[in-house]
């Protein structure tokens, strides 16, 4: 079938936006059709219906007015939309309106309504030459970063930074496109048409360059506007932080948790004392991204003792803080040019706390914030009304006494009206009809309305009265005195409205000038604001400072942040760890649920904690730099998606082994889980052998195989340590506390045996075990003689000829429980009887 001239025109233009949602502009609702209502239809839980009987096209529709709040709901889920709108009156046109996509809205360029305060909104552009080169942009705060690196490094930069939508200039590869997707799902591909390097640019490298224009390219294209607000782009190197792979990132919880992705349970969740919305930001990239320069870790130790030293002066400082509002986006908005009265004056709010701070900043003795340039932005913007008005082409928007002008035509429109009712007393008196009305409508303007009953006794000329309009009850007419207030009251409104916004537009651009130390401002506030939250949470959960060494990692009464919270002060069990540079490798056994996992976990936060310039929940801390961490956390608590975890499994210790180095911190936490038993444990030792003949990097190793432990012997920088627990009143009671020397028993049959399993049965595995354990373990005697592990173990009974020694070898222990082994056992058994 044909489609209709209409429908053409959707598909020629859809045509053209193949990855948003059309909203199509029809009088006064946008409609989508095909797919895009199907998609539409299911996300914003709004009917699907049909083009019309004969014509089974999807379709679904918004009203225009109240479109804003569907957009963002399909932008808040990823999608891209396309606003299409008719560009001439309906009415005034025979046939086609002509029509055009006037703004794209994607994730990535949303300037208002849905973003979220807590966290910053990014573009990205990403081009290729030999490295990678990204430039990201937040366009409501106008931050430009700009930087380049391996593919490897790339990774870890996407998981910090997270941006809500990728531009690139090709499509990407299916293996490299995988990967990005695992951040995000909005990946679009620009081709940029225009020639010159965007200045804010201009000092980068040629690559770089190409970067930028790429993204600004794709904003002018989707935005339909300038890009002036954002600021020069900033180039950072990814190696001036410690560096954590997206896989230590999402192990460690630090700002998103596992399960849920959300905030709760993680590091960042430990921080919540920021009382602005850029501090808060803030404070989540300074755990993203620790430091690594000694000093500047430093720097913001001492302010945070400062802080601490400063009890009343911090409380004051954080009161303060409270009344500055999100200057970084308030700034943003004044230079995209889509600030109101309301905006202005929440700036003007937050430049008044700013003498105080310095105040308060004075007495603490920390480096007061710059205010001196921005101090007559108060004086400038005292004349705006408060409470503001929300539109700013309504009036209203400024106090008597900010323009002279302005106040007459008030005055004229005010005295105006107060002349109407005067006027409509004194024409009563003088005609001698009471029921004369002065009013007004849009067509004729003021008229005077004279009802039927009066008027044939009425003499108009005698009055100076002349004929407007005639309706069935009643006359309308005008005099030479009322036009010529009319034009006076008239053109006072619309002029006053006019200069108004005229006046707002000035105030705006002179406010725009503050651009530059407005920005320095909030990036100082957002540092303090990240610096007295440092010291707000150290206080309430007894935090203390840590110092630097060289290669030592010695935490005394160490906690997890994150765990201690959910429990009180005496339940945690506090523990030391020391790792230095004869003894780097810690080997942990213990029972499941004993407090292996939590306790590397604790060790790998703190070193972060102190790296982003935080104190640490120990008794007393002292910790080497460490240049990046590393984690493999066990398949059991790797409750991520389920796809083939032990090809992840295989994936982080890889990342680990092949980047680690002597000042790295790795954390395997029960690794060749994913595997059967002999796979497993083989790679396990391969692993900590490397890791000990040629990394050498500290490393926390935990583990389910006990025959690991021997390795203490062979191995001089690995010693075992072990989580302690104990049988108490026939229970088994986790001490949580870790102790030197390998765990002597793996309890498995004391869990059994709590849970009641026939004492023959009991009695007997103990003696299977104790024949196991005397046997020679073919694993170890890997190194310096091969010849022995030909070897075959001599069991004292010979059970292995039969058909049970097959189904022995397919026994995966390691994903068994321990009652499922004994019952194996006992049916092994059984079979033999
Ligand atoms: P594992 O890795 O040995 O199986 P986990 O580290 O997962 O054990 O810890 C199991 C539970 O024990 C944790 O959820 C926590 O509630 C508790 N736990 C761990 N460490 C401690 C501790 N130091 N003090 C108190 N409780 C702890
Ligand atoms: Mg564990």
């Amino acid at each position: 079938m044909k489609p209709t001239p209409m429908m053409a025109q959707y598909l020629d233009i859809k045509a053209q936006h193949e990855d948003c949602i059309l909203f199509f502009r029809l009088g006064d609702f946008y409609e989508m059709f095909y797919d895009d209502a199907v998609t539409a239809a299911r996300e914003l839980e709004i009917t699907l219906t049909r083009r019309d009987k004969n014509n089974p096209i999807p379709m679904c529709g918004v009203p225009y007015h109240s479109a804003k709040g569907y957009i963002e709901k399909l932008i808040d889920k990823g999608f891209k939309v396309a606003i299409c709108e008719q560009m001439e009156n309906p009415r005034e046109v025979k046939g086609m309106v002509k029509r055009e996509v006037v703004q794209i809205i994607t994730p990535g360029t949303v300037m208002d309504g849905s973003l979220d305060e807590t966290s910053n909104n990014y573009l990205m552009a990403m081009t290729r030459e030999r490295d990678f080169h990204i430039a990201y942009a937040d366009i409501s705060t106008g931050e430009l970063k700009v930087t380049q690196c391996t593919e490897e490094i790339l990774y870890n930069e996407l998981a910090s930074i997270k941006p809500s939508e990728i531009i690139v200039d090709v499509e990407l590869e299916p293996a490299l496109l995988e990967k990005i997707q695992q951040i995000t799902n909005v990946i679009s591909v620009h081709e940029a048409t225009r020639d010159d390097i965007p200045k804010q640019a201009e000092e980068l490298a040629a690559a770089s360059k190409q970067t930028v224009r790429l993204l600004f390219d794709y904003v002018t294209a989707t935005q339909k506007r300038d890009l002036t607000h954002i600021e020069n782009a900033v180039y950072y190197h990814a190696v001036d932080y410690m560096r954590l792979d997206m896989y230590a990132k999402r192990n460690l919880e630090l700002t998103e948790s596992i399960r849920l992705k959300t905030k709760k349970g993680t590091l960042l969740s430990i921080f919540n004392e920021t009382k602005t919305p850029m501090g808060h930001r803030l404070q989540k990239e300074w755990i993203e991204r620790p430091l690594i320069k000694l000093e500047d870790i430093k720097r913001r130790h001492e302010q945070v003792e400062l802080l601490n030293d400063h009890f009343f002066e911090r409380a004051s400082l954080r009161e303060r803080l409270a009344d500055v509002y999100d200057i970084e986006r308030l700034v943003g908005r004044v230079s995209f040019g889509n600030a109101n009265a309301k905006d202005l004056i929440q700036l003007k709010y937050s430049i008044e706390q700013l003498p105080a701070i310095n105040d308060i900043l004075l007495t603490i003795g920390m480096t007061a914030v710059p205010v001196e340039e921005v101090l007559s932005l108060v004086e400038l913007l005292a004349g705006l009304e408060e409470p503001a008005p929300i539109s700013i082409k309504d009036g209203g928007l400024f106090k008597m006494g900010y323009d002279t002008q302005l106040d007459e035509y008030r005055d004229a429109s005010k005295n105006g009206k107060a002349w109407l009712n005067e006027m409509q007393q004194s024409e009563r008196t003088r005609t001698g009809i009471r029921s004369l009305k002065v009013s007004f409508n849009k067509v004729f303007g003021y008229y005077i309305e004279i009802s039927k009953a009066n008027l044939h006794q009425f003499d108009a000329e005698q009055f100076g009265y002349v004929r407007k309009q005639t309706l069935t009850n009643a006359e309308r007419f005008i005099t030479e005195d009322l036009k010529e207030k009319e034009a006076l009251i008239l053109g006072a409104e619309e002029k006053m409205i006019d200069l108004e916004y005229r006046l707002f537009m000035e105030l705006r651009e002179r406010v725009k000038a503050y651009t530059i130390p407005l920005k320095l401002i909030a990036r100082r506030l957002a540092e303090l604001d990240c610096l007295q939250n440092f010291s707000q949470v150290a206080t309430q959960n007894a935090y203390i400072r840590p110092t630097f060494t060289q290669r030592t990692l010695a935490l005394t009464d160490s906690r997890h942040p994150v765990v201690e919270q959910v429990m009180s002060k005496e339940e945690y069990v506090p523990n030391d760890c020391r790792l230095d540079e004869t003894q780097y490798i810690d080997l942990i056994t213990g029972p499941n649920m004993s407090g292996k996992s939590t306790y590397m976990r604790q060790v790998a936060l703190i070193s972060i904690m102190a790296q982003m310039g935080s104190y640490v929940p120990c008794q007393a801390a002292e910790l080497p730099v460490f240049d990046q961490i590393f984690t493999r956390i066990g398949a059991a608590d790797d409750l991520v998606s389920g796809q083939s975890t032990f090809m992840v499994e295989m994936l982080e210790a890889r990342n680990a082994l092949k980047n680690a180095t002597q000042d790295s911190l790795i954390i395997f936490d029960e690794i060749g889980r994913g595997t059967s038993t002999y796979d497993g444990l083989s790679l396990a030792q391969a692993m900590i052998e490397y890791v000990h003949d040629h990394i050498k990097a500290k490393t926390l190793f935990s583990t389910h195989y006990h025959e690991l432990v021997e390795l203490e012997n062979e191995l001089s920088g690995l010693e075992n340590v072990h989580v302690a627990a104990k049988e108490y009143n026939g229970e088994l009671i986790f001490l949580h506390k870790i102790m030197p020397g390998a765990v002597e028993n793996s309890y498995g049959i004391h869990v059994a045996k709590l849970a009641q399993l026939p004492p023959e049965v009991i009695e007997r595995a103990n003696k299977i075990l104790q024949q196991f354990e005397n046997t020679p373990k073919q694993t170890y005697e890997v190194k310096e003689q091969p010849q022995q592990i030909n070897e075959t173990p001599q069991l004292s009974f010979d059970l292995f000829s039969s058909g049970i020694e097959d189904e022995l070898k397919q026994l995966d222990i390691a994903r068994m429980t321990p009652i499922e082994a004994l019952l194996k056992l006992q049916s092994l058994q059984d079979q033999l009887k």
